[in-house]
C-alpha cells in the first residue's frame, strides 16, 4: 500500500530558472534520451547540451512524476561553494530589518584588447558624478558612476588580476561582472576563462558586445558564439542580457548601466551601514611624500576618519580619506570605495579589512596573525589534491569536485567531461558531483593555474603537459595538476578520490645539489656553508642531506638560505649561496647537499 502511495504521489524538486538537459536528467535521476524524447513529444528539439528554461523543465519534469518549483536565486547562491566571504557571511547575520540597499559593484572582464579599458574610460566620462570638470582623473582602483540617480561602483582595474586576488582570498567582491567581448573578434579563450571565473564565484554576468561601431562587427555570430557556452542572450529567450556598445562612440553607455541595474535588482544587494565595518583592499602604495594609500572598498558598516583599522598584518588610525575624485570625506559606506592614509604597511589587494576598537586591539590582533602566519609556514601547505580531496568533503570545506580539463585535441576533450561531470558520490551531507569549471585545448598554462589556485580546483590534463611558467606558478600557489595518457586512468582516479579511496603518500623528490665551496665562522650565527649550486636550485623551507665522500653526515631541514648579504627564498644553479643551520655546523669544503621536498603523491 505504502509503496503505491509512493508512486502516485509527485515528489517536489527545485530546478533553476535555466539549465541544461543534461542538468536536468541528473536533477530528476532520468536518463538524458528519456528528457529528450519528452521534450521531442512536447514539440521540442533539443540536445544534451542545450539550455532549456524553467517552464519547459517543468512540463518534463511533471510528466516523469515531479513536480517542479523555481529554485530563487538566494538559495543558489546561498548553497556552499567554496567558502562564503568573510563579508558576506556577516551580511547575513546582520538582523534583516537593518539592512539598506546598496550600490552593486561590477567588475570588467574580457579577452584582451576587447576594449576593457575604453569602456571603463567612458563610462567615467559620461556617468561619474562630483568628478569636477577638468580636473585630474585619479585611479584609486574604483569609481562610482550613476544612472537615474543610482550609483554604481566600478572597480577599474580591468582584467582577471584584481578579480582573481579577491577571489583566491574568498572575498568575491563583485555583485555583477560585466563580460567584454569584441564583436568583431567574438569569444576567445581568455573570454571563456573570464566566464568560468564568473561561474565559479556565482557572480551574474552581462555581457557587453563591444567595438559594435567596427565595419567587421558581427553580433549575430558572437550572439550564436555566447549561447554555445551557456550565455543565451535575452532576445533569444534566454537569460544573458547582452548589451552592443560602442565605447569609442560612446553608444550604448546607458543601455549597459541599466542592464546592470536590472540584473543587480534580481538579487539582493544589500548590507548594514551602521553595522560592523568590513571590507576588501583593492590597491595598496606607498607614495615618498604621504606613506602608504590603500583603496579601500567598504562592504558593510561605514568607515570614519580616526577609525582604528587591520589588514592582514598591517594597521593603523586613518588620518585621512578620499573619494574616487579625490574630494576629503569624513566617512563611507556600504560600496563606496575610499581612498585612506594611516596604514603603517602596504596592504595586499583582494585581502579583508576590518576596523577595530582601538590601536591595541588592532596591536594584538596583528601579533596573533603574525604567529599564525608562522605556524602555518612551518606545517606543511594545505593545497587541495586529489588525495586530500576527501577529507575536505569529510570537514566540510568543499562539497563539489572542481575540475580544470585540458586536452590535446577538441575530440578527447568532450567523452572526458562528459564522462567527469557524470561522477558523483554521495556522504552523510548529500551529494559530492564534479564540477568542471573550465575546459581547452592546448598545453596547461599560467591562466590555468590562476583560474584552479582562486577557484580551488585541480588540473588534469589530457595528452598534454604543463609549460614552464604554469609549473612554477602551480608550486608557488600549490595548485595540483594530474597529467594522463588514458582516459580510463583520469576517471578512475576521479572516482576514487570521490570515494576517498585515493590515499596519498609522502614522497621525496629531488629539486637541487650544492657543493660546499669554503666555511665561514661569524661570531653571531657560528658556521655558515659557501655553496655554489650546481642543479637545480636550493628552496628555503625544504629539507637537504649533507654528503661527505658519499656518507650521510646531515638531515634537516634548510631553515636559512642567503645570497650575498640577503635571505632569499632559493637559488638557483650556476649561483652561490650561505646556508646556516640550527642544529648542524660542522660543514667541510666539497662536502655536498641535496635539497629536497616531501609531496603528496597518488598511491600507484
Ligand atoms: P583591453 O585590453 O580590453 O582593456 O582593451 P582596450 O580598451 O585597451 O582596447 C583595445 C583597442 O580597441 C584600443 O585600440 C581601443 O581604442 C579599441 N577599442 C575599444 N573599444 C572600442 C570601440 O567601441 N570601438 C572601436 N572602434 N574601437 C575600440
Amino acid at each position: 500500500m505504502a509503496e503505491n502511495v509512493k508512486a502516485t504521489e509527485a515528489k517536489s524538486i527545485e530546478l533553476p530558472a535555466n539549465l541544461t538537459v543534461r542538468e536536468l536528467a541528473e536533477a530528476i535521476e532520468a536518463s538524458p534520451i528519456q528528457i529528450i524524447k519528452t521534450l521531442m513529444s512536447n514539440g521540442v528539439m533539443a540536445n544534451i547540451n542545450q539550455h532549456i528554461d524553467f517552464d519547459t523543465a517543468a512540463v518534463v519534469a511533471a510528466e516523469m512524476g515531479y513536480e517542479a518549483t523555481l529554485l530563487k536565486v538566494d538559495e543558489l547562491e546561498s548553497k556552499p561553494v567554496g567558502e562564503v566571504p568573510l563579508w558576506r557571511q556577516l551580511i547575513a547575520n546582520e538582523d534583516k530589518k537593518n539592512l539598506k540597499p546598496r550600490a552593486p559593484v561590477v567588475t570588467i572582464l574580457g579577452h584582451v584588447d576587447h576594449g576593457k579599458t575604453t569602456l571603463l574610460d567612458a563610462i567615467r566620462q559620461t556617468s561619474v558624478v562630483n568628478e569636477e570638470a577638468g580636473g585630474i582623473t585619479q585611479h584609486i582602483g574604483a569609481y562610482q558612476a550613476s544612472h537615474k540617480e543610482r550609483l554604481i561602483t566600478f572597480l577599474d582595474t580591468p582584467g582577471h588580476a584584481a578579480f582573481t586576488a579577491m577571489r583566491s582570498r574568498g572575498a568575491q567582491g563583485a555583485d555583477v561582472v560585466i563580460l567584454v567581448v569584441a564583436a568583431d573578434d567574438g569569444v576567445m579563450p581568455q573570454t571563456k576563462e573570464a566566464l568560468a571565473h564568473a561561474r565559479a564565484a556565482r557572480v551574474p554576468i552581462v555581457v557587453a558586445l563591444t567595438k559594435v561601431d567596427r565595419p567587421n562587427a558581427n553580433p549575430e555570430l558572437v550572439k550564436k558564439q555566447l549561447a554555445d557556452n551557456g550565455l543565451i542572450p535575452d532576445e533569444w529567450d534566454g537569460d544573458t542580457i547582452v548589451v552592443p556598445v560602442s565605447a569609442k562612440q560612446k553608444v550604448g553607455l546607458e543601455d549597459l548601466l541599466e542592464a546592470i541595474l536590472l540584473v543587480a535588482d534580481n538579487t539582493e544587494i544589500l548590507a548594514n551601514p551602521a553595522g560592523e565595518v568590513i571590507g576588501t583592499v583593492i590597491e595598496g602604495e606607498r607614495d615618498p611624500s604621504r606613506g602608504v594609500i590603500a583603496t579601500l572598498l567598504v562592504q558593510n558598516g561605514s568607515l570614519k576618519m580616526g577609525d582604528t583599522v587591520v589588514v592582514g598584518t598591517a594597521y593603523g588610525r586613518l588620518r585621512a580619506m578620499f573619494d574616487f575624485a579625490g574630494k576629503k570625506i569624513e566617512e563611507a559606506g556600504p560600496s563606496t570605495p575610499a581612498s585612506v592614509l594611516g596604514l603603517n604597511d602596504v596592504p595586499v589587494a583582494g585581502e579583508p579589512f576590518r576596523v577595530v576598537e582601538n590601536e591595541r586591539e588592532a596591536r594584538n590582533l596583528v601579533a596573533e596573525r603574525a604567529e599564525k602566519e608562522k605556524a602555518d609556514k612551518n606545517s606543511p601547505v594545505g593545497a587541495l589534491t586529489l588525495e586530500s580531496m576527501f577529507e575536505a568533503f569529510q570537514a566540510g570545506h568543499v562539497r563539489e569536485l572542481r575540475l580544470i580539463v585540458k586536452a590535446d585535441v577538441q575530440g578527447s576533450l568532450e567523452p572526458i567531461v562528459s564522462s567527469l561531470e557524470a561522477m558523483k558520490s554521495k556522504d552523510k551531507e548529500g551529494e559530492i558531483g564534479v564540477h568542471v569549471l573550465h575546459t581547452g585545448t592546448g598545453n596547461i598554462s599560467e591562466s590555468d593555474i590562476q583560474l584552479a589556485g582562486a577557484s580551488k580546483a585541480i588540473v588534469m590534463g589530457f595528452n598534454v603537459v604543463a609549460d614552464g611558467p604554469a609549473q612554477r606558478k602551480a608550486e608557488k600557489e600549490g595548485v595540483s595538476i594530474r597529467l594522463y595518457d588514458i582516459i580510463y586512468r583520469m576517471t578512475e582516479d576521479v572516482e576514487k578520490a570521490l570515494k576517498g579511496m585515493l590515499k596519498p603518500e609522502l614522497k621525496e623528490r629531488v629539486i637541487g645539489k650544492a657543493e660546499v665551496l669554503q666555511v665561514f665562522k661569524i661570531s653571531r650565527y657560528g658556521k655558515i656553508a659557501g655553496c655554489r649550486v650546481t642543479e637545480g636550485e636550493l628552496r628555503r623551507g625544504a629539507f637537504l642531506r649533507i654528503y661527505r665522500d658519499k656518507t650521510l653526515v646531515y638531515e634537516g631541514e634548510l631553515t636559512s638560505l642567503k645570497h650575498e648579504k640577503d635571505d632569499v627564498k632559493e637559488v638557483k644553479t650556476g649561483f652561490e649561496c650561505g646556508i646556516n643551520l640550527k642544529d648542524f655546523d660542522d660543514f667541510k669544503e666539497k662536502d655536498v647537499i641535496e635539497c629536497y621536498v616531501r609531496e603528496l603523491v597518488a598511491a600507484q
